[in-house]
């Protein structure tokens, strides 16, 4: 089944929720960058967080961009999304290797530690949106109720999730996110909060194979949920040799003209997708030549 999200109301609207299915694309995402178990996990969350996020913004051409920087082992992880639920991503050290946590699952927590997450909007306007929080406990989906708790002042409940199977691919993936409306009544708000206290946890949900759909069933069925659409979501890198060539260029004219002196060909790989760029000694001559 190819990863969709599902937008939907509830409550008269007092209610606004998201929700994923990321299993194709975090399983995509683990391939190309042959993460850990721990390390997809959480490069996983954060992909679905941004596939969500990303499809919340207006605008045709505009992008969000998530990052952890952190002291954990995993060292950072960068999410780009697009409006049209396009999303890439990569962390820092896709190897990192940890016990399970008390509970037994993935320790994602530890493998992030603490550090800073940026929620970064471009809109096209001439300084992009920057909201900026310190890690609540590198989970992700708290940190990111703190960021929207904080920077966005808007009442979210967010859970996100991937499972492994024993073979180390993507088992499930996949998350909500829930918010309140600024008008929502008192009542709605603590029945929502406690409706959600009662959830063990999402993993739990994908586990028993609920969609989207069956999931804000699940926690909004209740408050009468509407379902709005279903938008695609996949894992997608605009990357190009043009756009790699503006990289190469950026590690300056000296460098590249001793490249050329030692007849050095040159691969550049995209962080984001892992694809590889070569450039000649040809292709660096003509470079060098346009960087003058
Ligand atoms: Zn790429």
């Amino acid at each position: 089944m190819a990863d969709y999200i599902v937008r939907a109301s509830a409550a008269n609207h007092q209610i606004r929720a998201y929700a994923a299915t990321t299993k194709e694309l975090v399983e995509y995402a683990r391939s190309i960058h042959g993460t850990s178990p721990v390390a997809t996990a959480a490069l996983g969350r954060l992909l679905t967080a941004g596939s969500m996020m990303g499809s919340m913004m207006k605008g045709d051409n505009d992008i969000l961009t998530l990052q952890i920087n952190c002291s954990g082992p995993i060292e950072g992880i960068t999410v780009t999304a697009d409006s049209h639920a396009n999303v890439k991503g990569y962390v820092n050290k896709p190897e990192v290797m940890l016990p399970a946590s008390e509970k037994g699952k993935l320790d994602v927590g530890k493998a992030v530690g603490s550090g800073v997450l940026s929620v970064i909007k471009d809109m096209g306007l001439k300084e992009p949106y920057v909201g900026q929080i310190n890690l609540v406990s590198g989970e992700i989906a708290e940190d990111l109720t703190y960021y929207y708790a904080t920077s966005e002042q808007v009442p979210t409940s967010i859970a996100l999730g991937v499972l492994m199977n024993k073979n180390n691919t993507v088992r499930q993936a996949g998350g909500f996110i829930i918010q309140m409306m600024p008008f929502a009544d008192e009542e709605v708000v603590n029945k929502l909060e406690s409706k959600i206290n009662e959830i063990n946890s999402i993993t739990s949900l994908l586990d028993a194979d609920m969609t989207p759909e069956m999931i804000l069933e699940y926690v909004l069925g209740e408050f009468g949920l509407e379902i709005m659409d279903q938008i695609p979501t996949k894992f997608y890198c605009n990357c190009s040799k043009e756009r790699v060539e503006k990289a190469v260029i950026s590690i300056g004219k000296k460098d590249i003209a001793e490249m050329i002196e030692d007849q050095e060909p040159i691969e550049v790989n995209c962080h984001f997708c892992s694809k590889h760029y070569c450039f000649s000694v040809e292709e660096l001559k003509k470079i060098l030549e346009m960087s003058r």
